[in-house]
């Protein structure tokens, strides 16, 4: 459990870690966050997590009263209160305090900053070597022009309902699919088919979150000479691919045995899945801010 949360600058015990019912981050979901991870007392791609925060925030022009470079002495600060070797990061910021209708011009222009790192959870050891069953979510993906899944904002209703359609099929994720009908994404995470032994995973354009363990996978496939792109996917490319997997910060490199219960490939984690989890788990080792 978390010792010390970071809140507006200062190290608090976990129950003096309070919002206001007023910040606009819990009336409205009105902010920006990031999930991350540090390995061994290396923070993994801490400078991406930080910029990808500041454009989340400049898509809804939100100002963060912080420079980046105090922001990352921030979450060292708070991984050092928490004296954690391996820990999942979680950073938050809203628009603040403001009054019950929508304008975030009436909030008092003090975002509310936090940052809690705790133990990470991650999927059982089972599913990284059996490979998970998935759905594909009836709720789609959240158009561009409504709200870009580019934008980690606080908005997650719409991948909540898809999770808890997984969570009623009895599995531990969902694929969702753009208004097109193309595959975008999974609630949480990613998603890449290996055919050919080619990798092949969606655009931005498709209206995913640009993740960053997605890029990592992307430049190890391009060091290991693993042929890697970014097409518009259907679910018929889903079921035929020789393997499929999934990347985000929390559940890492994570295999698919099943889609809609049919089984992809030979059902179990295929050899490319393999190669870029154990270059991915060398990564994690070596590339960090170190604290
Ligand atoms: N898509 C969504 C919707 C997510 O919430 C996440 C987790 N941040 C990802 C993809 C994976 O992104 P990353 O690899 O940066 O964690």
């Amino acid at each position: 459990m978390a010792l010390k949360i970071y809140m507006n600058g200062k190290l608090v015990r976990r129950k003096d870690a309070r919002v206001s019912v007023f910040d606009h981050g819990v009336l409205y979901g009105d902010g920006v966050f990031e999930g991350i991870r540090s390995y061994n007392r290396l923070v993994f791609k801490l400078k991406e997590h930080i910029d990808r925060l500041y454009e989340s925030a400049g898509a809804i022009k939100l100002k963060i009263p912080l420079a980046k470079t105090n922001m990352i002495k921030a979450v060292i600060a708070t991984l050092r209160a928490n004296r954690l070797n391996d820990a999942y990061i979680r950073l938050v910021v809203t628009r603040g305090e403001g009054d019950l209708g929508l304008d975030p011009k009436k909030c008092d222009g003090l975002p509310t900053i936090f940052i809690i790192a705790d133990k990470i959870k991650l999927y059982p050891e089972k599913f990284y070597k059996q490979g998970l069953e998935i759905i594909v979510a009836s709720t789609r993906r959240n158009v561009c022009e409504a709200l870009s899944p580019e934008i980690k904002s606080l908005n997650y209703l719409n991948n909540i309902l898809a999770k808890m359609e997984a969570t009623k099929a009895g599995v531990e994720e969902a694929i969702m699919l753009n208004y097109d009908g193309h595959v975008a994404e999974c609630t949480g995470d990613n998603i890449f088919i290996a055919k050919g032994g080619r990798l092949f995973t969606p655009p931005v354009t498709a209206g995913i979150l640009k993740g960053i363990t997605r890029q990592s996978v992307l430049d190890i496939a391009g060091r290991s000479g693993i042929a890697a792109s970014e097409n518009i996917l259907t679910t018929r490319d889903l079921f035929g691919a020789d393997e499929c997997f999934l990347t985000g910060t929390a559940a890492e490199i994570v295999p698919v045995a099943k889609i809609d219960n049919k089984v992809i490939g030979k059902g179990k984690p295929g050899e490319i899945t393999f190669k870029l989890r154990e270059e991915f788990g060398k990564l994690t080792q070596i590339d960090g801010v170190r604290y």
